[in-house]
């Protein structure tokens, strides 16, 4: 008999959980307005609102946080931290931010202008924001695929190259770069394949245009080309990401993601004139150039976490058991954004509370009735996510509208696993009792899903 597969490290230390009782979440989720944000974290059982920063350092993380150098120039804790990026990406010029969206702020201060047209694959809503508050437009160029939940097809994360080319055909001049995602998150944590990459530097050489790449799970995506795309099979990731990274000038990161850590990020490139230009940005924004808004010891951490994943037993661990959520409810027959991605299922609310108008929400109705259910924090990625049109100041009910539940790198087992399944199954069953919504009552103008305020119909 063929041995089942199981994890690749044992566990160390734990954290204990709290349950609640139904009345209690009741009670708890109308004081938090209907925005799970806003619930303390003591008030959920199962937390998968986010798997950003939200995943267990290992042994061997801790320990380099002990030999952290706290240098306030020139910290050895960097050089190690650059080494491995480099070593990892080929990216000669590094500047550690403290989270993704900084690294962001921090590139695009330099790159992006009002009137610029940056295109890519659904950008990442802190992305979008990065390029809109300077009055500048993001263009999603996905695949149609990715809007077809149900459809079957191994990279529904990757960039249409005849949508790119077109932008590029037609505003050459306006476009400062190209954003690739990998994974695709806001598309469901779909990953985009060699092939693709490749098409989108064609692409881009043809116009003499830059590619870079937003990389917070990097190690993600090279798992599914080497599972998923022909010739990949016998690689090893670290070679699989070293050439993904080939095909681009430079990367954004979230390091809360892949890195393993809990808090971090960076801006890595082969351009010199990239590097100078983001330094300007850095010392104001972040800090000094040798640990811009990162502590040594966590710059350490980030370079033995970037390390350790990027081996064939960690990341295996990880999307085998993302893998074992979605075998669960494709018994229960609950819809989902197919195949599972890397990081998460983003379950299709629209399908399941087909009874509920677009105007109340269906994403955000479940992902309440799943917290009241059992404990369980789910996120809404789809109508309030999306904002509105900036300039029509409609809401933007054009894209896709989920339910996130995004699984912590090495923190639950493949029991809580169970318990999430079940609870979505029990709350699926009674679908056609749940026939209202909710209703906005306060939101700001830009990223208003952390904040905003719900009525429930
Ligand atoms: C999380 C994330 C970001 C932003 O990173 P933070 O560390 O949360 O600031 C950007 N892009 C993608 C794809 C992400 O998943």
């Amino acid at each position: 008999m063929e041995l089942p597969f199981a994890e690749s490290w044992k566990i160390k230390m734990v954290e204990p959980l709290r349950k609640s009782t139904r009345q209690e979440r009741e009670q708890w989720i109308k004081e938090a307005n209907y925005n799970l944000f806003q619930l303390k974290s003591d008030q959920v059982y199962i937390d998968c609102l986010t798997d950003s920063g939200t995943g267990a350092m290992s042994d061997r993380q801790w320990a380099a946080m002990m030999m952290g150098d706290e240098s306030y120039a020139g910290s050895s804790s960097f050089f190690m931290l650059k080494d491995t990026i480099t070593r990892i990406t080929g990216f000669e010029y590094v500047i550690p931010t403290h989270q993704g969206r900084a690294a962001e702020n921090v590139l695009f201060s330099h790159l992006v202008t009002p009137g610029a047209i940056v295109p890519g694959n659904s950008h990442f809503d802190t992305t979008k924001g990065h390029i809109e508050s300077r009055k500048a437009f993001a263009v999603d160029c996905t695949v149609d695929e990715a809007k077809d939940t149900q459809l079957e097809v191994p990279f529904k994360g990757n960039v249409d190259p005849v949508k790119l080319e077109k932008v590029l055909a037609e505003n050459a001049d306006k476009v400062p770069f190209i954003i690739v995602t990998i994974t695709n998150n806001t598309a469901g944590g779909q990953p985009v394949s060699m092939e693709n990459l490749r098409q989108v530097r064609a692409i881009a050489d043809k116009y003499g245009k830059r590619v870079i790449f937003d990389s917070a799970r990097f190690v993600e995506n090279a798992y599914f080309i080497r599972t998923r795309e022909e010739g990949y099979g016998d690689k090893t990731i670290k070679e699989i990401c070293k050439e993904m990274f080939s095909y681009a000038d430079g990367m954004t990161m979230s390091s809360k993601k892949d890195g393993l850590v809990n808090m971090g990020g960076f801006i890595a490139t082969r351009h010199e004139d990239w590097y100078e230009g983001a330094k300007r940005f850095c010392i104001p924004f972040e800090g000094y150039l040798t640990y811009g808004g990162m502590n040594g010891r966590d710059m350490a951490a980030l370079a033995v976490g970037l390390d350790e994943n990027t081996e064939l037993d960690n990341i295996e661990t990880r999307i085998r058991q993302v893998q074992y959520l979605a075998a669960r409810l494709d018994e229960f027959g609950i819809p989902y954004q197919r195949p599972v991605g890397g990081h998460a299922i983003f379950v299709d609310a629209d399908k399941v509370l087909d009874q509920i108008p677009k105007e109340e929400f269906p994403a955000q109705t479940l992902a309440i009735e799943l917290y009241l259910e059992a404990g369980i924090r789910g996120c809404e990625i789809g109508y309030i996510l999306a904002d509105r049109d900036p300039v029509t100041r409609e809401n933007r009910f054009g894209g896709l509208d989920l339910l996130r539940l995004c699984i912590a790198r090495r923190v639950y087992t493949n029991n809580h696993m169970d318990v999430i399944a079940v609870a979505l199954k029990n709350v699926f069953d009674r679908r056609h009792e749940i026939t209202r919504g909710v209703k906005i009552v306060w939101e700001t103008e830009l990223m208003r899903h952390f904040t905003v305020k719900l009525e429930r119909l």
